[in-house]
Order: C-alpha cells, then sequence, then structure tokens
C-alpha cells in the first residue's frame, strides 16, 4: 500500500477567506501556522462582499447602540454578551485594517466615509465604493504573507480527525495531484464560511457549500440554529447576483408593477431601510399577491440617484446590472428578488470559538458564535470575521502551549480510509448522476424551505432529502483522472451540502413559530414562552439528536420588533 505523507503544524486553519486569515496573523508570529484553503486566498467568498462594515466610529454613534441594533435585527436570539463583543471591538478592527492599507470610501474632511444599512440607528456602514470585502480582503492577505503563514492553496479538506474527545489533525485532497495527505495539529479551525449553495437560488459563490460545518458535525460537533437562513431582498433576476444593501442605503427605492414604493405597508418608519428579513418578505409578499412584474419580480429604483452618485458610490452594481441583466441602474430600474445569501447557523462555538470537541474551533460565516440570531444585520458578518478572527486567535494562542500531542496514528488510518473511500467512488461504472441531486436538491430548499415555511412543505422536503442521501450511496463520478479531478470535488461537496440541507430543514420543522429569517405560516407569531432559544443538532453515528438551549440576555430587554 502507498504510504500518505504526512503534515505537522501547532494549527490548522481550514479557509483562506477573511476569519482564517485574521487568526492566522494573530498566530503567526509565536506559532506554526497552516492555512488549507480548495481555492487561492483571494477567490475566498470574502472577496465578493460589496456594501461594507459596521463599526460605530461616527460622531453621536456608539457601541451601545450598534449591539442594540444588532440584537434587535437578530429577533432577540443573539447572545447579548457576544453583540456586545462584536459592537465594542469594531472600531479597532476597522481602524486596524486602514492602518494596513484598506482603501477606505472617505469623506470629503478626510474621514473613513459611512453609509446607512438597514435596521441600524445611525449610518454605521464603513464601505471601500461597493467592493468592500475585495478590499479588505487583499489587506489581509498581505498581512498574513508578511507573517510567513504557511499556505497550502487549492488542497480540499476531507475529514477531521479526533481521538478520545481531542482534535489532531484532519485530511486533505491535493487537488494538483489528487493524492490524499495527512496533518497533524494540536488544533484545528473551521473557517470554511457559509453554505449557501445548499439552495438554487443563491449569491454565494459555487465553492460557498459549507464543507466545514459538515465535516465538524460528522466527528460530533454540534450545529446551531441551522433553520435561520437569510434570504437577501435583492438579488438580481435570474441569476441571484447579489445588489448590495448599499443601493438602498445609498437612497434606492423598491418598486412594484404597479409603480408604487410598497415598503410603507411593512416597515412605515424605516422602509428600504429594514432589515433584510422584513423587506425580503414583503418583496416575496408583493409577489405572491400579484403586484410582482411579469408576476416573477420588483425593481430595485436607483434612477433618481443620479449619474454621478451611481458612478461613484455603485460602480460594481451598475456594472453587474449592465452585463448580467442588460439595464444600466442610470436610465431604468433595476429587476430582483428575494434569494438566499446567508448562513445564520453554522458550527456550535461558545464567544470564543471553541467548540465542545478539545482543539476544535471554528470562527466566521462557518460558526455560529449566537450573534446574529435570527436574522444578520448587514455590515454586520464582514465585522464578525475581523473581530472573532482575532480573538479566537488570541483564545487559541493560550490553549497551544498546554495542549498535549496530538495523535498521528489516528490522522493516518483516516487518511487511508479516506483515500479507500475516494478510489471507490472514482472506479465505480454507473450510478446516479451528482448534478441531478444537486438540481432537485436546490429546488427542493428553493421551494419548501425558502422564505415562507409550513409543516406539510417542510415533511415533503425532509423526505425528498432523505431519499437523494440515499441515491448519493450510488453515487457515479465518470472518470477517475486523479489530477484536478474536480468532478471529485464537486461530489464531496455535494455529499456535505446534503447533510446540511436535512439539519436545516429539520430545525425548520422543529421551530413553530416565526422569528427573523425563519417563517412559518402555520405559526406566524414569535413565541418566546417556547422558543427564545437556540436549536442545537449532534450526529450520534446515524442519527441526529435535537435540542434547545439557552440565549444570553441581560444587556437589552426582550420586545416586540417594530421598525
Ligand atoms: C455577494 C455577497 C456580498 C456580501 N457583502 C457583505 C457586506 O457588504 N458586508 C458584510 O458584512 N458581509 C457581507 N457578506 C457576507 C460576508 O462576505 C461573509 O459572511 C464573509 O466574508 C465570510 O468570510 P469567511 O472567512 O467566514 O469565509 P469565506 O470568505 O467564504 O472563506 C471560506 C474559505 O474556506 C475555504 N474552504 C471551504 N471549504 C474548504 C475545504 N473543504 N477545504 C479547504 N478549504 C475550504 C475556501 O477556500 C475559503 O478560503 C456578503 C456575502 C455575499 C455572498
Amino acid at each position: 500500500m502507498l504510504t500518505i505523507t504526512q503534515h505537522k503544524h501547532d494549527l490548522l486553519i481550514i479557509g483562506a477567506g477573511l476569519s482564517g486569515l485574521r487568526v492566522a496573523i494573530q498566530l503567526a508570529k509565536d506559532f506554526d501556522v497552516a492555512v488549507i484553503t480548495k481555492v487561492h486566498p483571494l477567490r475566498s467568498h470574502s472577496v465578493a462582499a460589496q456594501g461594507g462594515i459596521n463599526a460605530s466610529i461616527g460622531e453621536g454613534d456608539s457601541w451601545e447602540s450598534h449591539a442594540f441594533d444588532t440584537v434587535k435585527g437578530a429577533d432577540y436570539l443573539a447572545d447579548q454578551d457576544v453583540a456586545e463583543i462584536l459592537a465594542k471591538e469594531a472600531p479597532r478592527a476597522v481602524i486596524e485594517n486602514e492602518r494596513w492599507g484598506t482603501a477606505f470610501s472617505r469623506t470629503e474632511d478626510g474621514k473613513i466615509a459611512q453609509r446607512p444599512f438597514g435596521g441600524a440607528a445611525f449610518p454605521r456602514t464603513c464601505y471601500a465604493a461597493d467592493r468592500t470585502g475585495h478590499n479588505l480582503l487583499h489587506t489581509t492577505f498581505e498581512q498574513a504573507l508578511r507573517c510567513g503563514v504557511k499556505f497550502y492553496n487549492e488542497w480540499f479538506v476531507t475529514s477531521l480527525v479526533k481521538n478520545e474527545g481531542r482534535i489532531c489533525g484532519l485530511t486533505a485532497l491535493e487537488i494538483a495531484s489528487g493524492e490524499i495527505h495527512s496533518f497533524i495539529g494540536k488544533s484545528v479551525i473551521v473557517a470554511t464560511g457559509g453554505f449557501g449553495r445548499v439552495y438554487g437560488h443563491s449569491t454565494n459563490a459555487v465553492i460557498n457549500t459549507g464543507d466545514g460545518c459538515a465535516l465538524a458535525f460528522r466527528i460530533g460537533a454540534p450545529l446551531k440554529d441551522m433553520e435561520f437562513v437569510q434570504f437577501h431582498p435583492t438579488t438580481l433576476y435570474g441569476s441571484s447576483i447579489l445588489m448590495s444593501e448599499g443601493a438602498r442605503g445609498e437612497g434606492g427605492y423598491l418598486v412594484n408593477s404597479e409603480g408604487l414604493r410598497f415598503m410603507d405597508k411593512y416597515a412605515p418608519e424605516k422602509m428600504e431601510l429594514a432589515p433584510r428579513d422584513i423587506v425580503a418578505r414583503a418583496i416575496r409578499t408583493e409577489i405572491n399577491e400579484g403586484r410582482g412584474i411579469e408576476g416573477e419580480y420588483v425593481h430595485l429604483d436607483l434612477r433618481h440617484l443620479g449619474r454621478e452618485k451611481i458612478l461613484e458610490r455603485l460602480p460594481g452594481i451598475r456594472d453587474i446590472s449592465i452585463y448580467f441583466a442588460g439595464v444600466d441602474p442610470i436610465d431604468e430600474p433595476i429587476p430582483i428578488k428575494p434569494g438566499q445569501h446567508y448562513s445564520m447557523g453554522g458550527v456550535h462555538t461558545n464567544k470564543n470559538g471553541a467548540t465542545p470537541i478539545a482543539g476544535l474551533y471554528s470562527v466566521g460565516e462557518a460558526a455560529c458564535m449566537s450573534v446574529h440570531g435570527a436574522n444578520r444585520l448587514g455590515g454586520n458578518s464582514l465585522l464578525e470575521t475581523l473581530v472573532f478572527g482575532r480573538i479566537v486567535g488570541e483564545k487559541i494562542g493560550e490553549y497551544l502551549p498546554t495542549a498535549p500531542e496530538p495523535s498521528s496514528e489516528c490522522v493516518e488510518d483516516d487518511a487511508f480510509r479516506v483515500r479507500e473511500k475516494l478510489q471507490e467512488i472514482m472506479l465505480k461504472e454507473s450510478g446516479e448522476s451528482p448534478y441531478e441531486i444537486r438540481e432537485v436538491m436546490g429546488t427542493t430548499m428553493d421551494s419548501l424551505v425558502g422564505v415562507y415555511r409550513r409543516e406539510a412543505d417542510l415533511k415533503v422536503a425532509l423526505s425528498m432529502i432523505k431519499e437523494l442521501k440515499e441515491r448519493f450511496k450510488n453515487i457515479f463520478l465518470g472518470h477517475s483522472d486523479k489530477r484536478y479531478n474536480y468532478s471529485l470535488i464537486r461530489i464531496l461537496e455535494l455529499e456535505n451540502m446534503l447533510d446540511l440541507a436535512e439539519v436545516i430543514t429539520m430545525g425548520a420543522l422543529m421551530r413553530r413559530e416565526s422569528r427573523g429569517a425563519h417563517w412559518r405560516l402555520d405559526y406566524p407569531v414569535r413565541d418566546d414562552n417556547n422558543f427564545l432559544k437556540h436549536s442545537l443538532f449532534t450526529k450520534i453515528d446515524d442519527y441526529v439528536k435535537t435540542e434547545f438551549i439557552d440565549v444570553n440576555l441581560g444587556m437589552f430587554e426582550v420586545k416586540e420588533r417594530t421598525y
């Protein structure tokens, strides 16, 4: 039997988006840090973030106001101690990145410019035109290179390995060679981003398949609040590309087929700048009740902003509209409809990013630190990656010196198991098409586990996903090339997404209330008596244990949410 190549580092970070890189920067000076990523770091999905990053650096704003907006926006399901950290640490994170070189847009007197965003009491979203993620990721990557972080670019992590309740490493496929390697580490961080591609219509890149969440789930790390899936109100009709909330922040209107701005019916005070769950439902209702254009979409109208403002503040939005919808927003309104955008749920961690498995941490969109609760506010996710990237880095820095030596045999054994499994898939001569399974999964999630949900639909969705999981056992790859076999990668991603689709649907079924992004037509009221709780999902062999755990309250009274 061919040997398995082994690598050893103190810390293994899966993911080179903003969150993974920020952890790496924190620790690279004192420890041997490796970042493993399935795409080049600058292709991580953080690069696509458009609208901006929140921080209370404006005159008259405060961290308390930011924390309150976050908790209220979350429909009170955010852990308030974690929201406090996010808001308090925000100015430091933004200034740090500015000093590293991020080219934030400026006010006339040279300060970092800020725009209004949904659900915020203050214009606190700092931005770099409508390419904020692009700017932040390049700056952060430069810093990681400067610190000497070791990168494994275009390596696909295939499993996590634990021994006696403690993480000891992972296995990964080198995409270029097709070889499985083992990686030994005292600590592993899941920073693999969101899982939007579980849905058919998503603003997420095709790489956002939730691999890290599924791998952690498989070794017994619980997932949390998975039913809370954010649907962004404004995705381009036809392609689902994001039309940033910055467009409404700059003053864009939403208009139905009757030519009316309809948000006054749903959020009379905040109008287009209500939180995303409310605006997405409003658009879906307009379309469902026959006021959609061609029965399918509504308009995002920017024309009144004028050419100059659109060119200065929203150049990317204009380009995307022209290239992908044939519409120049200077002259015509943009056709939009809601689409999957963000995963509030993820790997269950405490506020330091620690999971119940010793040495296993998670951060960024892959994690559920409970800072976004039932609905994330725009601009808080980029912030989460940087604030908690640093904090989690600090905490791992305290853990590593006392962590025991990991068992390399366990990782090696698992690498042999993974290699055998992949060989079996590659040598199969017939079976199920992964593309068909993926298509059915996406349309099932779009149509039955979307903006509006009900028990009968969710039950159908769950049985369809279970059926797809059965079909997956007979998956057919079609060719056995080892080098750059992206068809194989797509199959491994599909396996991960099917697990997550099942848990999302289970969560949506068991939460018999409507809160934030989770709206049940059959239980249309928020039920604090029974459901002011986080949902938790733990895999035990072939069974998923479900339970509810408490939300950390304290700073703000739980109230009805009006905007
Ligand atoms: C279109 C769009 C616009 C957005 N705009 C904003 C905004 O303006 N403001 C805001 O606050 N938020 C925004 N968000 C959300 C925000 O961008 C993300 O939540 C955040 O960037 C996620 O960062 P991350 O580090 O957690 O993950 P990502 O940046 O997604 O990085 C994930 C990393 O994991 C790696 N990875 C995944 N699986 C594997 C595997 N199996 N093996 C190896 N590596 C793996 C990938 O290669 C990648 O490096 C936006 C999201 C989208 C989709």
